[in-house]
């Protein structure tokens, strides 16, 4: 059987693993931090850091094909590993999604609405971009954000200086706050031959910046769920997509806004584990090693909970529950606001 390579470590890689083990296949992790969640299940670990070229050529000489479960790795890096093997998705998808001003200017681009946003280098940027805006707004690193780090709320524009303090120094970007009624995301999947399948939307609740559940179906109109999926279709196809893609939407009372794209499986179609014959992990392998996409329709509701720090206290009464699904990461320290696992509950 052929190799994968997995660029990042982290539960996605793992579940990628699992998935792609059970087609057959064996993984590969590169990833630079010690003791990696993918690395008890992956067949390899490279454990270095991006810049090291020596280790970087040496992992795309062990595989035959290169994914990622992780979008801020260095272009240095990409640009090698490109020359030696194939990258899917490819690297427009990521150059799209590492930037916020850059994702943000081409979904505008393909048609679709996102939140107003202005590029914020300095404090005249900023006093700009507010007084065009208007408040409240959020101020976002435009590189490296994730669950909702590196992003402050300004409610008035005296409160201009100090949150761009918190950015140190990064470039940024200012984004209007939508007012939205819910938090949608689509899982998304394109195949070599450009064939689609989506998942069923699901509608997500944050928590402190975090994903905390998803719950399918969400509770949309018959239109928005259409919408959504055809939205979806659209930035595959332009990115020329191979694999699984998370979009994240806001809905307000008459518009579907993108909030962000994630080129990769993504947290909130977990549920899928329970939901659908073939989950969004193996989707995924299934796309970029060239298989047909598999049968992503839903075939019960689900509600899919993140266990977060402390959450793992409950894991011995979740253990004992009917209709629940338990899914831990295999992480060795709990911490604050760490994703430890999540568990799938069948509705
Ligand atoms: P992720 O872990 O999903 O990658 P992230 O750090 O990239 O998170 P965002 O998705 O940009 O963060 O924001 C996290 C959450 O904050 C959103 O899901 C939403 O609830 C809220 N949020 C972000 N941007 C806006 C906005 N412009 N208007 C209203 N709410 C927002
Ligand atoms: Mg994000
Ligand atoms: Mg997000």
């Amino acid at each position: 059987g052929s190799v994968i390579g997995i660029l990042g470590g982290g539960q996605l890689g793992r579940m990628l693993s699992v998935a792609a083990s059970r087609l057959g296949y064996k993984t590969h992790i590169f990833e630079p931090g010690a003791n990696p969640p993918a690395g008890d299940v992956a067949h390899a670990v490279t454990t270095a850091p991006y810049e090291d070229e020596a280790a970087l050529r040496a992992f795309a000489e062990a595989v035959d094909v290169i994914t990622y479960e992780f979008e801020n790795v260095p272009t240095s890096a990409l640009d090698l590993l490109e020359s030696l093997k194939p990258i899917r998705p490819n690297r427009k998808a990521l150059a799209v999604s590492q930037d916020r001003l850059v994702e943000k200017a081409f979904l505008n681009d393909l048609g679709l609405a996102t939140a107003p946003f202005a590029a914020v280098d300095d404090l005249e940027d900023l006093k700009e971009a507010i007084a065009e805006i208007g408040c409240p707004a959020i101020l976002k690193t435009r590189r490296f954000g994730y669950d909702g780090k590196g992003q402050v709320v300004i409610n008035a524009p005296e409160e201009a200086a100090a949150a761009l303090e918190d950015m140190k120094g990064a470039p940024a970007i200012l984004e209007g706050f939508v007012e939205f009624f819910k938090e949608i995301s689509v899982i998304g999947a394109r195949a070599e031959d450009g064939a689609i399948s989506c998942y069923d939307p699901g509608q997500n609740k944050h928590e402190g910046g975090i994903l905390r559940t998803t719950l399918v179906p969400a509770a949309i109109t018959d239109n928005q769920r259409t919408d959504a999926v055809l939205l979806a279709a659209k930035i595959l196809n332009k990115l020329d997509y191979v694999g699984v893609m998370g979009v994240e939407l806001f809905v307000t009372r008459d518009a579907l806004i993108v909030n962000e794209i994630a080129p990769r499986v993504h947290n909130s179609g977990h549920w899928t584990q329970a939901g659908c014959a073939v989950d969004q992990f193996e989707q995924h392998i299934r796309a970029v090693t060239g298989w047909p996409l598999g049968d992503g329709s839903r075939h019960c509701d689900v509600e899919m909970e993140n266990l977060i720090g402390d959450d793992m206290d409950r894991v011995p009464g979740l253990a004992k529950l009917a209709r629940y699904q338990v899914h831990l990461y295999g992480k060795a320290e709990v911490k604050p606001g760490r994703k430890m696992g999540h568990v799938n509950h069948i509705l």
